[in-house]
């Protein structure tokens, strides 16, 4: 399935794009490009070893109880549409957590309050016990947070491999002056962030197509370099957004054991904003419930699924019964 894909400029060199996108943040590029090229400016940290893994996670892959992030009290409107109305809820470290409501609830709204793409008029974010509203955006990926984007923020003329390795770039130390003078510490980095996007593209099965343009690559495949994009940065949590859109069911299995694999191999925490149930049932260890921006149910898939509130706000109430009562 050919794929549309956001308009991004022509790089011819990997060297070129880390030069050029300093300059194209000037300009303000639309927001996935510039939350990607934001991260570009983040100084180096080598927080994984050889398989990829952060040390401090390979002591503890069981979930812990401790909030890596902490919602408090959310609100944001736009004129008279309150899109989050006072939402608050935790994510432990370790887990998955589905973020779910019906259209316009809130989800993405509140994926844009944790990027700091919206500051929300009342409320705060905590991520590891750290407020995220006094952040720019760009500093957002540095203490630790990934995300992927609904409609895929890649540059569809560049390879797999070097969409990759943008990600990786967001821990580089060279700049505009060093890369120019082709300092020799600089190659020697630009070769460990190849070796390191080599790693995650074996990680999530994509070595075959690591030389292919992102344009004209299967859904499911450019799904998957979004997620090895969005892991190069080593992030502690991974926003996920809407991963299942577009793809099939063997795909979304595949999916599901994949982002089960990326918390148990990698440790990373997930807050997924999915509307497929399946996947969403299948994968998370706690659901939040979001209806007309207000949090109405929050516990283990099971007991959610079965709240009457959530089932209400899916299907609607039945007029002619309520007029019975
Ligand atoms: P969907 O599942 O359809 O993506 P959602 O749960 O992500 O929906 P949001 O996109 O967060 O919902 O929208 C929540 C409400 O806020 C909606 O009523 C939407 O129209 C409104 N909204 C979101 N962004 C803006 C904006 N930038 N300006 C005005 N209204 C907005």
């Amino acid at each position: 399935m050919m794929v549309k894909m956001p308009i991004t400029p022509h790089f011819a060199s990997i060297a070129e794009l880390r030069i050029s996108s300093r300059l194209l943040t000037v300009v303000d590029l639309i927001r996935p490009a510039y939350w990607t090229l934001g991260e570009l400016r983040a100084p180096y940290r080598t927080t994984v070893d050889k398989a990829g893994l952060c040390p401090y996670k390979r002591e503890q892959m069981s979930v812990s109880l401790q909030p890596i992030l902490s919602v408090r009290d959310l609100t944001v409107r736009f004129g008279g549409i309150v899109a989050l109305d006072s939402v608050s809820f935790d994510v432990a470290d370790g887990q998955i957590v589905g973020l779910i409501g019906p259209n316009g609830a809130g989800k993405t709204t509140l994926f844009n309050c944790l990027s700091r793409l919206y500051t929300p008029q009342r409320g705060d974010v905590h991520f590891r016990g750290r407020s995220l509203l006094a952040l720019p955006p760009h500093r957002i990926a540095d203490l630790g947070i990934g995300r992927t984007f609904q409609n895929l923020a890649l540059f569809p003329t560049l390879s797999v491999l070097q969409n990759v390795m943008i990600g990786v770039h967001s821990r580089t130390r060279s700049d505009f002056l060093s890369n120019a003078l082709r300092l020799p510490w600089v190659g020697r980095e630009e070769a460990e962030i190849r070796e390191r996007a080599r790693e995650l593209l074996a990680f999530l099965d994509l070595t075959a197509v690591a030389d292919h343009p992102a344009v004209g690559l299967p859904f499911g495949t450019l799904k998957r370099v979004e997620l090895a994009r969005a892991l190069a940065n080593t992030p502690a949590l991974l926003l996920v957004d809407e991963p299942a859109g577009g793809l099939n069911h063997a795909e979304v299995g595949a999916l599901a054991a994949l982002l089960r694999t990326i918390r148990e191999r990698r440790g990373v925490t997930i807050l997924l904003v999915e509307h497929h149930m399946g996947l969403v049932m299948q994968i998370s260890d706690n659901v939040v419930v979001l209806d007309f921006g207000r949090k109405i149910a929050e516990g283990r898939p099971a007991e959610v699924q079965r709240d009457p509130e959530v089932i209400r706000a899916y299907l609607g109430v039945d007029e002619t019964a309520e007029a019975r009562r």
